[in-house]
């Protein structure tokens, strides 16, 4: 591993920051970054850095401040406000107590803040405290674990680090952790950096760069000492045929490891799956002996919360979809009893008022397919995916044949329910966080108004239409507000094949799909006797089989992930009240409507509910215009002598409500069931400001 340090960068880093938070302080942000950078050093907010200065009150006094990383954030973006400052001669002062409980700890760190707003001081703030050097850097390097997670792992750091390094076994992060540390380094004062067993490396000194190239130099003889062998896997694409497999199995996996939720209208919340499925996965998973040596403790403990302690691993070798599915389905029942009976082993360690976590895996390894990899959210089920590409690799840098030796088990559940730690995993759940939604025409306006509701709500979307610059736009937009939650696919509604590979091509990327919108469709004016028909079969192509392909394309994932799911196409108000010289759209939309009312018929057995919406008269979304006004607006315009403008007051004087409908009003209405707020299906809602006319019956 190479240092990273560049004056040139340093400077001007202490230029943009230093006015505001001092020169430290930007430089411990500087150097926290170039760790950040190294995802063989932390990953997603692990590890941590500190710095010890003055800082300044406002009545000019300066006590001694401990600057550390607040907890979970990432060290590759963190910034001077990313540090929580704490009154540094209080901290020391807590050296005395011979026990200091998590909870006392985080409420004698938030009394003792010189700035009460800033972030939550890291759950490892009392090393920082307790070690005396002006920077110190701790890490959970790759190259380290691999050393100590193995029996006599710590004579194997000794040999590969060399003697100005201490060695401690696990020990529980926190006071505990922070007391042995500084103990040790009382008897070695002459140490340079410190190996924590199964944990991570620290190191420290006077300036930032002494510090950070300590870390560089220690993690660079570790790997020098295993061979030099890389312990990152690379991503490379897999074969064809593997590829189809873990497209067929994800969703089976994402309808398994769906949390039950107690909630009648919402029995399962599902999760977002990040499947690793790259050359190096899938021969460290060919290995002989890999079930005994990827079944094992996490590196550091630090990953529990993301991965559980274990993976679960099922060979589906040689099954077809059908034994797939049982093979899983008992797999994943087997894992929930281990799970348990660890818990109850265990469960007097479990902190008041925290529920167990549902039982179910996080990760589920399977040879010759991949590595799938689970999290409540996209954020979460990347973090989980790294850390297991990781894990993966250090694991088989060490070897099969049982030479991993990770934590022991009740250290394993005492870090998995740590209140600390689970801080990290709460946060503000929208109400469709986790679910995966497909839009059909999601370019056109309705389209995009309908894909924006959804992000906004939480939901990752996958925005198909015909291929194109709109489609290409619609993604870049929406995807500025919304990084990594839309992905455009190309899909032609009228193609079955089309249609399945867009699904497929969701089910691989996230996992499987909760929610589909059929909203393509195409408008054409003509009275009956001008009707041409190979332009009467086009609207009935996209309108009637193209939605019917889109249904039954859903309906089959949604049946594979069993965890129920909602389709909502986008009628219209002309299916109830149809307009002369608008047969080839009215009639075919009706076709379109009467086959989403079947559909409710015959999925509602699979908890997946079929609605319709009908709107009347969205022009456009923003600055957006529709393709209906495109076909309709000339012709309107033209036979009531009206502009655009005068076009649009007189849609909203026909309604009784003299509403303007927008793409946004479409979009509530779809969110109002997909959020399930009543039990129905089959049914519509009008979103036209009122058309007696029009009224379902
Ligand atoms: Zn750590």
């Amino acid at each position: 591993m190479r240092s990273r340090w560049s004056d040139r960068e340093a400077a001007e880093f202490v230029g943009r920051y230093g006015a505001e938070w001092g020169e430290e302080l930007a430089l411990r942000a500087f150097s926290s970054r170039l760790l950040g950078q190294e995802t063989s050093l932390v990953l997603h907010g692990g590890g941590n850095t500190s710095l010890k200065s003055d800082y300044v009150t406002i009545l000019g006094e300066r006590p001694k401040a401990l600057w550390v990383k607040g907890s979970g954030l990432d060290l590759s973006t963190i910034e001077p406000d990313g540090f929580a400052g704490l009154d540094l001669a209080y901290l020391l002062r807590l050296r005395a107590l011979s026990e200091l409980d998590d909870a006392t700890m985080s409420r004698e760190f938030r009394g003792h803040m010189f700035r009460p707003d800033g972030p939550a001081p890291s759950i490892e703030a009392l090393v920082h405290a307790f070690l005396p050097a002006v920077y110190v850097d701790h890490t959970h390097a790759d190259a380290v674990l691999a050393l100590t997670n193995r029996p006599g792992g710590e004579e194997l750091v000794r040999e590969a680090l060399g003697g100005e390094v201490l060695v401690l076994p696990y020990i529980t992060p926190g006071f505990e952790l922070a007391l042995a540390a500084a103990s040790a380094l009382e008897t070695h004062p002459a140490a340079r950096a410190m190996v924590w067993s199964h944990h991570g490396i620290v190191t420290w000194g006077q300036s930032a760069r002494e510090s950070y190239e300590a870390m560089i130099e220690y993690v660079s003889r570790a790997e020098a000492f295993a061979g030099g062998r890389s312990t990152r896997t690379s991503a490379e694409q897999t074969d064809g045929c593997s590829t189809q497999k873990l497209a067929q199995v994800m969703p089976l996996v994402r309808g398994l490891l769906a949390e039950v939720t107690g909630d009648a209208d919402r029995p399962r919340r599902p999760l977002v799956l990040q499947a690793l499925s790259g050359k190096a996965v899938l021969e460290a998973l060919a290995m002989p002996g890999a079930r005994d040596a990827f079944v094992s403790p996490p590196l550091t403990s630090d990953h529990l919360i993301r991965t559980k302690a274990l993976p679960l691993w099922v060979d589906l070798a040689g099954a077809d979809e059908g034994s797939m599915q049982a093979r899983l389905v008992e797999s994943v029942a087997d894992y929930v009893l281990v799970y348990e009976s660890y818990l109850s082993r265990h469960g007097d360690l479990l902190p008041e008022g925290i529920a167990p976590f549902d039982a179910r895996p996080r990760v589920v390894l399977t040879p010759g397919i991949g590595a799938i990899c689970a999290g409540r959210d996209l954020r979460e089920a990347t973090i989980a995916r790294d850390i297991t590409e990781h894990t993966l690799a250090v694991k088989a840098a060490i070897g099969v044949g049982a030479e991993y030796e990770g934590m022991p088990e009740r250290e394993l559940f005492r870090m998995e329910y740590r209140g600390l730690q689970l801080a990290k995993l709460a946060g503000f759940e929208r109400p469709l966080g986790g679910r995966i939604a497909l839009v059909t025409g999601a370019a056109g306006a309705i389209g995009a108004g309908i894909c924006e509701g959804l992000l906004e709500q939480g939901c990752l979307v996958a925005a198909t239409d015909l291929p194109g610059d709109p489609l290409k736009r619609l993604v870049a937009g929406l995807g500025e507000h919304h990084p990594g939650a839309i992905v455009g696919i190309t899909m032609d509604v009228t193609c079955p094949d089309s249609v399945a590979a867009a699904f497929e091509e969701v089910a691989l990327r996230w996992g499987g799909v909760d929610l589909v919108v059929a909203n393509a469709g195409i408008a054409m004016v003509a009275p009956l006797v001008d009707l041409d028909l190979e332009a009467y079969r086009r609207l009935e192509r996209v309108n009637v089989e193209g939605t019917l392909l889109v249904i039954a394309e859903a309906a089959r994932l949604l049946k594979r992930q069993a965890i129920g799911g909602d389709i909502v196409l986008i009628s219209t108000k002309n299916v109830f009240a149809p307009g002369a010289n608008f047969g080839a759209y009215s009639s075919t939309k009706a076709a379109a409507h009467q086959l989403a009312r079947i559909a409710s018929l015959e999925l509602a057995g699979d908890d997946i509910r079929v609605n319709m919406v009908a709107p009347d008269a969205v022009f456009g979304h923003g600055r957006q215009r529709s393709g209906l006004w495109a076909e309709v607006g000339p012709d309107r315009m033209k036979a009531r002598g009206l502009d655009e403008a005068g076009l649009e007051a007189y849609y909203q004087s026909r309604n009784l409500l003299k509403a303007r409908v927008t793409a946004d009003h479409v979009a509530r209405a779809v969110m109002f069931f997909a959020t399930r707020q009543t039990p129905t299906t089959g049914a519509t809602i009008p979103v036209d400001g009122g058309l007696p006319d029009s009224t379902p019956r």
